[in-house]
């Protein structure tokens, strides 16, 4: 898992670290392709730009963001934005490679990217978030565009903010280019379903992991981590299923509740809140606790790198559904899988959102808008078909899902470098 990178010193509990053994890990299975491995290792090219903004007291404060294009060989770059205040250089490599894997186990033509601004957005006001954004946008512009790199939201950026960098990229070029990103308004080019699209993914293949594995819906306990855009609508569909949501955790606590939440009332309570804390239906218990709870199924959904080797040995669910990009280390991977538990990883788990985003770009390119259940049926058909292969291949040579997914995916990476060739 040596990174060849000067700038990066990956440890074993840094996402590149993680990604770099993931790729390892896949390295024998990949036959002759294997030459071109160390191309996962390299991501193409990395951004770094200073983006300052004065703010509504008149002082100017700089952010540090970033735009990585992991890899580019199957299309252009695909991957959402993060504004969050430990976001670094490194993450946003991992994230980026992670895009490229994710793009390329679903099929979609693109490659992978990623981007972040080290930021706390919770500490702007609206006024200054909408300059932080306008600003980055235009530092990024010359790498970014519709036949390029396609930005998307990501932890704690949304539609709005999505307006913003759509705006500002079309007025730099003096033409709306709607498809520069994806997941915005409706009426500004955005596509049905594509909020829900990942909460949505990660349940549908939970469903599936769940019909395979002879796990009934209607007796599970589910316990999520992370209650925003991806935690928050896949609880909703599993407690709709019949499932009851037994545990959540976000940023502002931990509650429990052994009757099963009542989900639509905790997400009225933490869009109005801000988080789940001070919910009535539920007692609260330390965060450390969460991993303790008896559950069935368990929803990662927040943040990298939280599922540790000792919270691997800790946790009582028959199937790990990784909602969040990178929330399992490398180490509780190998736990998990001498505990026979069956681990959804990430690059298949929530491919739903770009998987609508790229519905989103095809729809934005053809103007021609398909229906909300038109858009379900086809995300429903290529997560499933994606993790059909995916299983089989774990089959055929006895490894856990994140490898085979690894394998099928990267196959398809590697085959698309060696078409293309280097150059000169
Ligand atoms: N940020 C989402 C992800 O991690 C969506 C990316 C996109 O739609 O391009 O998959």
């Amino acid at each position: 898992m040596k990174s060849g990178l000067s700038f990066v010193c990956p440890t074993s509990v840094s996402p590149w670290g993680t990604y770099l053994s993931q790729v390892d890990r896949v390295t024998p299975y990949l036959g002759e392709l294997a030459r071109w491995v160390e191309t996962l290792k390299h991501p193409k090219r990395a951004l770094i730009v200073d983006v300052p903004i004065e703010l509504d007291d008149g002082t100017v404060a700089h952010y540090e963001g970033y735009r990585v294009q992991h890899n580019l060989s199957r299309g252009p770059g695909k991957g959402g934005v993060r504004f969050h205040p430990d976001v670094t250089l490194e993450e946003v490599m991992a994230l980026s490679a992670w895009m490229t894997v994710k793009c390329a186990a679903v099929n979609l033509p693109y490659g992978g990217a990623k981007g972040g601004i080290r930021v706390d957005p919770r500490k702007l006001s609206h006024k200054e978030l909408e300059r932080l954004t306008r600003r980055y946008t235009s530092e990024i512009g010359a790498i970014i565009g519709p036949q390029q790199d396609i930005p998307a939201p990501d932890v704690n950026t949304n539609a709005k903010i999505m307006a913003w960098m759509m705006d500002t990229y079309s007025i730099n070029r003096g033409a709306t280019a709607t498809g520069v990103v994806t997941g915005k308004p409706i009426h500004l080019g955005g596509s049905l379903g594509r909020v829900r699209a990942t909460g949505r993914g990660v349940f549908v293949t939970g469903r599936e992991a769940s019909r395979r594995l002879g796990l009934e819906l209607g007796d599970a306990r589910v316990a999520v981590q992370g209650f925003g855009n991806v935690g928050s609508v896949a609880a909703e569909l599993f407690a709709a299923a019949g499932a009851k949501i037994v545990a959540v955790q976000d940023h502002s606590g931990t509650l429990v509740n052994e009757r099963g939440f009542d989900v639509a009332h905790l997400q009225d309570f933490s869009a109005k809140y801000g988080g789940i804390d001070g919910f009535k239906e539920g007692d609260r218990i330390d965060g450390e606790a969460f991993w303790d709870v008896r559950a069935d199924i368990l929803i990662p959904a927040a943040l990298e790198g939280q599922l540790t080797a000792d919270r691997a040995r800790r946790i009582t669910s028959k199937i790990v559904l990784e909602g969040a990009n990178g929330p399992t280390l490398p180490q509780a991977d190998d736990v998990l899988a001498d505990r026979g538990v069956w681990v959804i990883p990430d690059v298949i788990c929530n491919a739903g959102g770009v998987t609508v985003s790229y519905f989103e770009w095809v729809q934005d390119f053809s103007s021609f808008f398909w229906s909300e259940d038109e858009i379900n049926q086809r995300l429903d058909r290529i997560i499933l078909g994606a993790l059909d292969q995916i299983w089989a291949k774990a089959d055929e040579h006895k490894i856990p899902l994140r490898t085979a997914t690894y394998a099928v995916a990267c196959e398809r990476i590697l085959a698309a470098r060696q078409e293309r060739g280097l150059y000169p």
